[in-house]
């Protein structure tokens, strides 16, 4: 231990102290020995430091910070220097605002389109994911202070995201839900690791020795600290024996309180405390020094500019018949779509960030060259039908010679704490395109969302370009990508379906009660709708650009592959070159090919540029739920390189020697996986492939509620009382709807619907401890009087108890 001497000094209350938070947001301190506390703060894509009320939801202000494009976006880049730039930025910001650990980024895999925290999220692809998460670590760890990338692991689903028991076999944690954390751990070196709030099969992942112990620390060798997420610990003992160092936010003291008592009582040796602290004590005395350093302020408006260079890169550009795009100069504009008004440049929830700036599509028409000939709304943002808007929008369409027509998802629909509820745009931007169609032809759609959406309207636009969810200068960068001053160079990071229907985990996504089956496996994203042959919308890795390029001369060596590429049309531009790698031997079930490299290079028009991949350990690998490691399987493998994941130029075959383990499967108990059929797969195969019989996945409605168990179980609750609450808070929900207030409506459903009982204590910073629980849990459970006694009497026990700590330290002070 490196700081054994300092531990030595500490009591073991003073150890205990440091595990959980002081308040919201930062870590205890004990000043006698000069043990400062450190402050975290959100998050992925921008600072959101509270001063004032705290929030985990995002709800109350925080200091103004640059607003960076969400990771979503960032994705689209497919360019690792260019997230590490973005870390760089942001780590600066969190310097001069005193931040010792950023929150971010999230690396969740996008397993289904409805996820609510999608737009947080860089792919569906682990290797993508996990190279642009390394890179924003690096960049915010260059400043001395810590990211904390986050929710480890499958956490792929907002409903019930507190509780929900995520049942999923091994090779596919392994090489879809942990590879991108395997990347941020050891090439990213992040100094701290936040747990996500889900279970993984049966255990909540904060106490899940498997994950935590044996894969984080042994075979990863992670030595930072693991920070719970918001009110996510169960249980503080066992959270600490899987080696989570802080707990957070405060929880008054009460879990401390638990650890003590179970070192005292023999239940858990002091050193397992003692190695925490150890950890926790590195985080604090590395990052504090960032802040020794005479910083100079921070240029605002250079991070603006940066802000807009990222959304530049970040645009994908999806559909340019007869070349309508980019648009020439002096080009009549009608510039049409609420969201050209008020831009969607970022979601709801913790992330939110309050921009230092916020650029104006309408103001960024100014020095473009274009023509406006006017704006108009077109729509109502929420969704409320509106002809007249309509009208007004085709009476300037007609003026136009190209109509931008600006559309997408509003910020309500795509929040933290809940899901989607399809995979639609609103009707009445339909209505306004179908009418606008009738008017002018010419029509470019710019989409603003942070996740795919369905498209069967697509055939009334020439032009779409997706913006994403593009920060706050997003908009200059859109304006500037439409008159061609940029040339789009951004790809998907994930597959457009479709029809939500067509989707691999459709049928099993959310989990609503108890837990959520991966019955899919491996088969994410473009794994399943290539490996199953299902027709998309767009593939996973798809961006056109406004000029062609040619690849040539595939060239496959034992450790890279090298290739040429020329840019055989009139402007420059940047290409991103994919590298897929499938395996020809059928004796593993596998994807048909999947993403091992990727670069991105500009190339003038008329130029040529050799272009190297190189394979990593990651190339080959798969893993095996026999030996219980990764493996190379001795075949021959197909190279392939692509423009998209569907757009392969180039391919060349490859013998690779194996690691001789013996196969994991016996194929007839898996025909499903054999055949990439991931949508068929029953009960029985899927039991066949984890190795366990699935739980139960209904609550038992007869049982008594507990900690565990959610305000949305009250429904079923023994308590009238409880009953009666249940209905008032599923009616104040339906009320708020129906008046149009959906994000208040939206909050019932995050922070009280879906929220365990456990959570109203750690989350309420020891207002309300778990014996005051107790009671509440009584009267839920039909002892309405007992409960009221019980709850009292421990309030103000509670009571007694902070007065005869206040007067302790009051007299030890004096
Ligand atoms: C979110 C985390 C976030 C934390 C603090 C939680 O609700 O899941 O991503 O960092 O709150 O705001």
């Amino acid at each position: 231990m490196k700081y054994k001497e300092l531990i030595n000094k500490m009591t073991l209350e003073e150890k205990a102290s440091l595990m959980s938070g002081k308040d919201f947001w930062q870590s205890q301190d004990i000043e006698r020995l000069g043990v400062n506390n450190i402050f975290l703060a959100d998050g992925p894509h921008g600072i959101r430091k509270q001063t004032a009320a705290a929030d985990h939801l995002g709800l109350n202000p925080s200091e103004p910070a640059t607003c960076f494009p969400t990771a979503a976006t960032v994705s689209n880049s497919w360019n690792e220097e260019l997230a590490e730039k973005v870390g760089q930025y942001l780590g600066e910001e969190a310097v001069a605002q005193k931040v010792n650990v950023l929150l971010g980024p999230g690396i969740n895999m996008k397993r289904n389109p409805l996820c609510g925290r999608n737009f947080e999220y860089f792919s569906e692809d682990p290797y993508l994911a996990g190279k642009l998460a390394a890179g924003y670590i690096r960049g915010i760890q260059s400043h001395g202070i810590s990211a904390c990338v986050k929710h480890f692991a499958v956490n792929n689903q907002e409903e019930r995201r507190m509780v929900i028991d995520t049942v999923v076999d091994e090779r596919t944690l392994r090489e879809i839900y942990l590879t991108a954390f395997e990347i941020a751990v050891k090439e990213g070196k992040t100094k701290s690791i936040m747990s996500s709030y889900n279970m993984l099969n049966g255990t909540f992942t904060n106490e899940n020795i498997h994950l935590m112990k044996d894969i984080l620390r042994d075979e990863w060798n992670f030595d930072g600290v693991v920070v719970t997420d918001w009110g996510g610990s169960n249980d503080r003992v066992a959270g600490l024996l899987a080696g989570n160092e802080l707990e957070m936010p405060t929880t008054g003291g009460e879990s401390n309180q638990e650890i003590i008592d179970a070192i005292k009582s023999g239940k858990i040796k002091e050193e397992v405390l003692d190695e925490c602290v150890d950890r926790l004590l590195e985080l604090i005395f590395t990052t504090e020094k960032a802040f020794d350093k005479e910083h100079t302020k921070v240029d605002l408006n250079e991070h603006h500019n940066m802000a807009q260079k990222v959304a530049e890169e970040s645009i994908v550009l999806l559909k340019n018949d007869d070349n309508i795009l980019p648009l020439k100069s002096n080009t009549k504009v009608a510039i049409i779509g609420d969201f050209a008004k008020e831009a969607r440049y970022q979601g709801a929830g913790s992330s939110i960030v309050n921009p230092t700036i916020l650029d104006n599509t309408l103001d960024c028409f100014e020095k473009s060259g274009l023509i406006k000939v006017g704006y108009e709304p077109g729509f109502d943002r929420y969704g409320k039908k509106d002809k007249k808007k309509i009208e007004k929008a085709c009476a300037i369409a007609k003026e136009a010679d190209v109509v931008l027509l600006y559309i997408g998802l509003d910020e309500v629909t795509e929040a933290e704490g809940l899901d989607r509820e399809g995979m639609k745009i609103p009707e009445n931007q339909i209505e306004l395109l179908d009418a606008l169609y009738e008017v002018n032809k010419n029509i470019v759609a710019i989409l603003s969302c942070g996740a795919a959406v369905e498209m069967p309207w697509i055939g009334k636009v020439k032009g779409l370009l997706h913006a994403y969810l593009s920060g706050q200068a997003g908009s200059k960068a859109m304006v500037r990508v439409l008159s061609g001053e940029v040339n789009p160079s951004g790809k998907l990071a994930e597959t457009y379906p479709l029809k939500y229907e067509d989707t691999p985990s459709y049928k099993h996504f959310p989990g609503k009660e108890v837990s959520v089956e991966y019955r899919e496996g491996i088969y994410i994203g473009y794994r399943y709708y290539d490996t199953a042959n299902v027709d998309v919308l767009f593939p996973f890795g798809y961006g056109l650009s406004y000029t062609t390029f040619k690849y040539s001369d595939i060239k496959v060596n034992e450790d890279r592959v090298t290739f040429n590429i020329k840019n055989t049309g009139t402007v420059g531009g940047m290409e991103v070159a994919q590298l897929y790698v499938g395996c020809k031997s059928e004796e593993i079930f596998r994807a048909k090919k999947e993403l091992k490299g990727f670069t991105k290079v500009f190339i003038n028009p008329g130029e040529a540029k050799t272009v190297t991949i190189p394979f990593d350990d990651k190339t080959f690998r798969y893993f095996n739920v026999k030996t219980n490691k990764w493996e190379v399987e001795e075949a021959e493998y197909k190279i392939m390189i692509g423009a998209s994941s569907s757009d392969i130029k180039l391919d060349e075959s490859v013998k690779v020697i194996g690691t001789g383990a013996s196969l994991p499967y016996n194929k007839n108990m898996l025909p499903s996986y054999y055949s990439g059929k991931a949508n068929d797969v029953g009960v029985k195969e899927f039991e066949n492939l984890i190795g366990f019989k699935v739980p139960d996945s209904k609550w038992d409605r007869k049982k008594e509620l507990g900690y565990n168990d959610t305000v949305a179980q009250c429904q079923y609750a023994k308590g009238g009382f409880a009953r009666f609450a249940f209905q008032m808070i599923k009616f104040s929900h339906w009320f708020l709807r129906k008046i149009g207030k959906r994000d208040t409506a939206n909050m019932i459903m995050m922070s009280v619907y879906h929220m365990p009982f456990r959570g109203i204590a750690r989350l309420t910073g020891g207002i309300i401890n778990m014996p005051m629980l107790d009671g509440m849990l009584m009267i839920v459970n039909g002892s309405f009087f007992k409960g009221v006694n019980h709850l009292f009497k421990e309030r103000s026990k509670m009571k007694k108890s902070s007065k005869v700590k206040l007067i302790i330290e009051q007299t030890e002070e004096a």
